[in-house]
């Protein structure tokens, strides 16, 4: 725990805290520096600013982008999640946004369908219902639960595991911005691009250490620590990549609340000496 947590979900995607609810929850855990990060929206950030004023807590622009980058030799394209953060100027992410809200809806749309070949069930309408009926913000967790409520599966990891996961019957990919113009569109914004969780895709290590160098090579500015529970190898194949490719470390806990309980709000990966943290270029 330093004071510092630089990506948390609130209600506004898949986590169960409101944006008010979850900077409370923030500076009870004495965290100073907090970025709400939630998945391809920044519609949570004037409700946490307007909360954190009553508090001594700063509040970083922030959006968790899915995007994707693909290997040239195996034409094979890879979800990514780039975290953009401290954005001056939100209008041109924001017009992206916009485009990534419309392919989110239109694939919620896209798993129902394929769940309702596979279960008989139609779920769409208790899925929108998660989401105070804006389409735009629903995540496959928010699938996982409905699917769990109607009692498909016992809990929502069963859910990723037997139907949605990449490789399943009710996956869709997810066709987001290219990870080129994503770092890109948040250097437009005057914000700074975090190549989210790089050893939690699923990649080999030749990947993961491709991914990184791509990031890299594109202008990204920073990349996010494993978590403390992730094995030393891991956090020391991340430690090498920084430094070989001079980026800057960004530090999160990807708090989700109540639908993920076992994350918890400010613990984050310690940094360490040689790393420069991405909240030091913040303004
Ligand atoms: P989406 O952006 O709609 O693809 O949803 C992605 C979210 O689903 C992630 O941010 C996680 O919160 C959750 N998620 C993705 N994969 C899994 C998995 N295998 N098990 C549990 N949750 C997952
Ligand atoms: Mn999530
Ligand atoms: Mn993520
Ligand atoms: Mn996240």
């Amino acid at each position: 725990m330093n004071g510092v947590d630089l990506h948390t979900h609130s209600n506004i995607s898949d986590g169960s805290h409101s944006p008010e609810m979850l900077v409370r929850a923030a500076v009870e855990k004495g965290i100073h520096t907090l970025a709400l990060t939630d998945h391809d929206s920044m519609d949570g950030l004037s409700l946490a600013e307007k909360t954190a004023a009553e508090f001594p807590i700063k509040i970083i622009s922030g959006v968790e982008i899915s995007s994707q980058w693909s290997r040239p030799s195996t034409k094979k394209t890879y979800g990514v999640h780039i975290i953009a953060l401290n954005m001056q100027d939100p209008e041109p992410l924001q017009q992206v946004l916009r485009q990534q809200q419309k392919t989110r809806a239109a694939r919620a749309i896209e798993i129902c369908q394929l769940l309702q070949s596979c279960t008989g069930l139609d779920l769409y309408a208790d899925v929108v219902a998660k989401v105070d009926g804006i389409a735009d913000r629903i995540t496959r967790t928010h699938i996982a639960q409905t699917l769990v409520e109607h009692g498909v599966v016992k809990r929502a990891q069963q859910a990723f595991d037997a139907y949605l996961k990449e490789g399943k019957k009710a996956y869709v990919k997810f066709e987001g911005i290219g990870l080129a113009e994503t770092i890109d569109v948040i250097h437009a914004s005057q914000g700074f691009a975090v190549l989210a969780h790089p050893t939690r895709y699923g990649l080999s290590a030749t990947n993961i250490r491709y991914l990184v160098e791509l990031f890299a090579q594109q202008g990204g500015d920073a990349v996010e620590l494993p978590q403390r529970a992730e094995p030393a190898g891991t956090r020391q194949m991340i430690d090498r990549m920084v430094t070989l490719h001079q980026l800057k470390v960004s530090i999160g806990s990807d708090f989700h609340g109540d639908h993920m309980p076992w994350i918890h709000l400010g613990n984050v990966p310690q940094v360490k000496e040689g790393q420069v943290g991405i909240w030091e270029s913040f303004v």
